[in-house]
């Protein structure tokens, strides 16, 4: 243990930010985290209404199966302690066209087999996505050292550990999933993969996903996202990290092309020897350094929402009596048109948190509905006044509630609506540019964005966000607040090893 510990402050308490917290007290720095919001977590959050709790985030934590070196970040960071349970969950997700429904189950063979019997004569491009999905279950994340740190070393034992990922990218590498979903002749199953991420997603990062589902990789922690992240609130703590909460950060502040501390909302300014910045990427640039760092790799896929498009979602709770919906896990069903944020939707998700009895008092569940957003909504959400703002949201829940009702016509008389939140509420509670939960999506033959999260001509500035590589998400969160320490503490040569 050093005399005078070196100082990081990490502005932003979300699971990146509480992550450099974390590693930065095991490398033996004395850390400290500032979060505008009452509660740490950022997107990774869930709150209450009407004796019901509603999760935001966790649909998967990829990272959930032992041995494999992010989920001994997940641990390191408490988020799975030695007792976390995992939800029973025996499915990705179902589609329903018309009378006709399919389920990408969490056992492979099902999912195979009743493709198979839906639609026979799409036998070959089944196949050839189940062998797949077999291929893309052996893709692990780096967790151990950024990727521009790995050595020759490095890249052949990850290599030899995906010796089959590169048929993946071979096969569907330079498809989105549209191009995918035109391969199969069955309405059904060209809804089926259109249904769950952006149709603009390329194919081989939807494969990677159902393969966490189906290889144990991708599950969900029991108890969902708020007590995730409190886990490692508690964990951080136990360190010895502190925790500021409801303390915005106006500032970072910048001296002889050095960051040397930050000021706070209240005009506080508060010294470090370095600072890691965790919080949504365009808020770090825009109004805690300024533009003029923003160098032009950021600059063109921020200016470039076509090619690097960024995805929200209009959502919306329920509370439900469990008799009148026998229904399990996430379903998407066609519905009249309607629109939402100025944006045709004609299918919908419902998803049932049925597996967390906790989350809803006896004999009643909460449903979820999520329907995709873009920038083009975001901003029409956010020039809307406060009067507006409130109508179209009402009329977006009344819309919702009519095909419901439709859909599952055992819920009239039984379904009470809980909230609703759009694009806004994330720009509003996370400072979240454009509303995004996710970093940019990665279209079909666009690079995926990727830096190393450091600010050219600032030093002792470290980037810790889901913002540093698509398409972000929690993996990416948490392995960024590790990587970030690691640089500060290379630079250090601290030879602790985390
Ligand atoms: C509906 C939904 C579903 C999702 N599903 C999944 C999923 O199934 N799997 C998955 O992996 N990911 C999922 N995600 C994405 C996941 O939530 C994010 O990738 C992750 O939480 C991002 O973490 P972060 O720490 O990088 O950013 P954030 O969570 O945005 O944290 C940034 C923090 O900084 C704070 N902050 C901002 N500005 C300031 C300031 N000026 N001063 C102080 N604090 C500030 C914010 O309040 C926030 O707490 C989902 C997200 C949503 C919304």
């Amino acid at each position: 243990m050093r005399e005078n510990k070196k100082k990081i402050i990490i502005v932003g308490g979300g699971i990146a930010g509480l992550s450099a917290g974390i590693y930065g007290q095991l490398a033996g720095y004395e850390t400290a985290v500032y979060e505008k919001n009452p509660l740490a977590g950022g997107q990774c959050m869930g709150w209450n209404r009407k004796g019901c709790h509603i999760d935001n985030c966790i649909h998967w934590l990829t990272g959930t199966k032992k041995g494999t070196s992010l989920r001994k970040v997940w641990e390191t960071v408490g988020a799975l302690e030695e007792n976390t349970q995992f939800v029973e969950c025996d499915s990705f997700y179902t589609s329903i066209v018309g009378d006709t429904r399919v389920t990408l189950w969490k056992d492979l063979k099902r999912t195979e087999m009743e493709l198979l019997r839906l639609s026979p004569e799409d036998e070959t491009e089944i196949r050839k996505f189940a062998a797949h999905v077999r291929y893309a279950a052996e893709c692990e994340m780096p967790a151990e050292k950024p990727m521009d740190a790995m050595g020759i070393g490095d890249y052949i034992r990850m290599g030899a550990s995906m010796a089959d990922m590169p048929k993946v990218m071979k096969e569907y590498g330079s498809m989105d999933m549209q191009d995918m979903a035109g391969r199969f002749r069955h309405p059904v199953l060209k809804a089926l993969f259109t249904d769950y991420l952006p149709k603009e997603y390329t194919a081989n990062s939807f494969l990677v996903s159902y393969a966490s589902i189906v290889s144990g990789n991708g599950e969900i922690p029991l108890g969902g996202s708020l007590a995730m992240a409190n886990r490692m609130v508690k964990r951080f703590q136990q360190l010895g990290g502190k925790l500021y909460c409801g303390a915005p950060v106006s500032r970072i502040l910048i001296r002889d092309k050095k960051a040397v501390g930050i000021e706070t909302a209240d005009k506080e300014t508060i010294l470090a020897d370095y600072v890691i910045s965790a919080v949504d990427a365009m808020e770090m640039f825009d109004r805690l350094i300024g533009r003029k760092y923003m160098d032009a790799k950021w600059r063109s896929c921020y200016e470039d929402s076509d090619k690097y498009p960024l995805f929200s979602g209009v959502q919306a709770a329920f509370m439900v009596e469990r008799q009148a919906y026998d229904e399990k896990g996430t379903i998407f069903f066609d519905c009249t048109p309607f629109e939402t944020g100025g944006r045709k939707a004609d299918r919908m998700s419902v998803k049932s948190y049925e597996y967390e009895p906790g989350f809803a008092p006896s004999g009643k569940t909460v449903l979820q509905v999520n329907i995709a957003q873009f920038d083009q909504e975001y901003l029409y959400w956010k020039e809307l006044s406060k009067d507006e703002y409130e109508t179209r949201k009402q009329e977006t829940v009344k819309a919702i509630e009519e095909r419901l009702l439709i859909q599952f016509p055992n819920l009239r008389g039984h379904m009470e609506f809980l909230d609703c939140w759009t694009p806004v509420t994330y720009d509003r509670y996370c400072n979240a540019y454009h509303g995004a939960y996710m970093s940019f999506v990665t279209k079909k033959g666009v690079k995926p964005f990727r830096v190393k999260g450091t600010v050219k001509g600032v030093k002792n500035l470290y980037i810790a966000s889901q913002w540093i590589m698509a398409p972000g998400g929690l993996p990416v969160a948490v392995t960024a607040g590790k990587f970030a320490v690691w640089r500060i503490a290379r630079k250090d040569k601290c030879e602790k090893k985390f």
